[in-house]
C-alpha cells in the first residue's frame, strides 16, 4: 500500500540525524552534563548552543534550568519530539526561568544572535531555543513587549 511505503521512508528519514551527530562531545565542561540526553546521558550539544544560552544567561541575570538539550533518537520519540527535531543535533535547548515569565524569556532571546536567526517557541512552561538558520517564531508570545526580532 501506497501509505505504508510513505511511512517507512518517513521513518528512514527521521533516522538520520545529520552533521550534527559529527559534533563532539563537550565532556570536559563540567556543566555540559545539563544537556545530555535525560535517558542515556549521551551528550553532543553543540558547542555553539551552549555559547549562545551563555549570552542569554548573562542577559538573564537570573538562573535558567535546561529541561531539554541533546535528545538520542529514542528519547526524542519517547517525548513525542518531531522527527526532524534540533534536539536530536544537540542544536536545541529547551530552558525555563522561575524568575522571568517564558514569553519575557523568549523575549530577551532574540538579543542573543544565534537564536534570533533560529527557532524561538514559547510554551506554558519553557522556551525553545534552536540554531535553525532560519528566524522562526511559535507560541504565544502575548506577555511580551516585542514580536519581531530586532534586525
Ligand atoms: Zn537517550
Ligand atoms: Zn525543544
Amino acid at each position: 500500500m501506497k501509505r505504508s511505503v510513505l511511512l517507512v521512508l518517513a521513518l528512514v528519514a527521521c533516522g538520520q540525524t545529520g552533521p550534527g551527530s559529527e559534533i563532539q562531545l563537550a565532556t570536559r565542561d563540567a556543566a555540559g552534563s545539563e544537556f545530555a540526553c535525560r535517558h542515556c546521558g549521551r551528550n553532543r550539544i553543540d558547542p555553539a548552543l551552549v555559547a549562545a544560552l551563555q549570552e542569554l544567561r548573562n542577559l538573564a541575570g537570573q538562573p535558567i534550568t535546561v529541561t531539554s538539550g541533546f535528545r538520542c533518537p529514542e528519547h526524542n520519540r519517547a517525548v513525542g519530539g518531531a522527527c526532524h527535531s534540533y534536539h536530536l543535533t544537540g542544536q536545541a535547548v529547551d530552558v525555563r526561568c522561575d524568575a522571568l515569565t517564558p514569553a519575557i524569556l523568549a523575549d530577551l532571546a532574540t538579543r542573543v544572535p544565534p537564536f534570533a536567526n533560529g527557532g524561538i517557541g514559547v510554551y506554558p512552561d519553557h522556551v525553545h531555543l534552536d540554531l535553525r538558520l532560519k528566524p522562526t517564531r511559535w507560541g504565544n508570545w502575548h506577555e511580551s513587549n516585542t514580536l519581531e526580532v530586532t534586525p
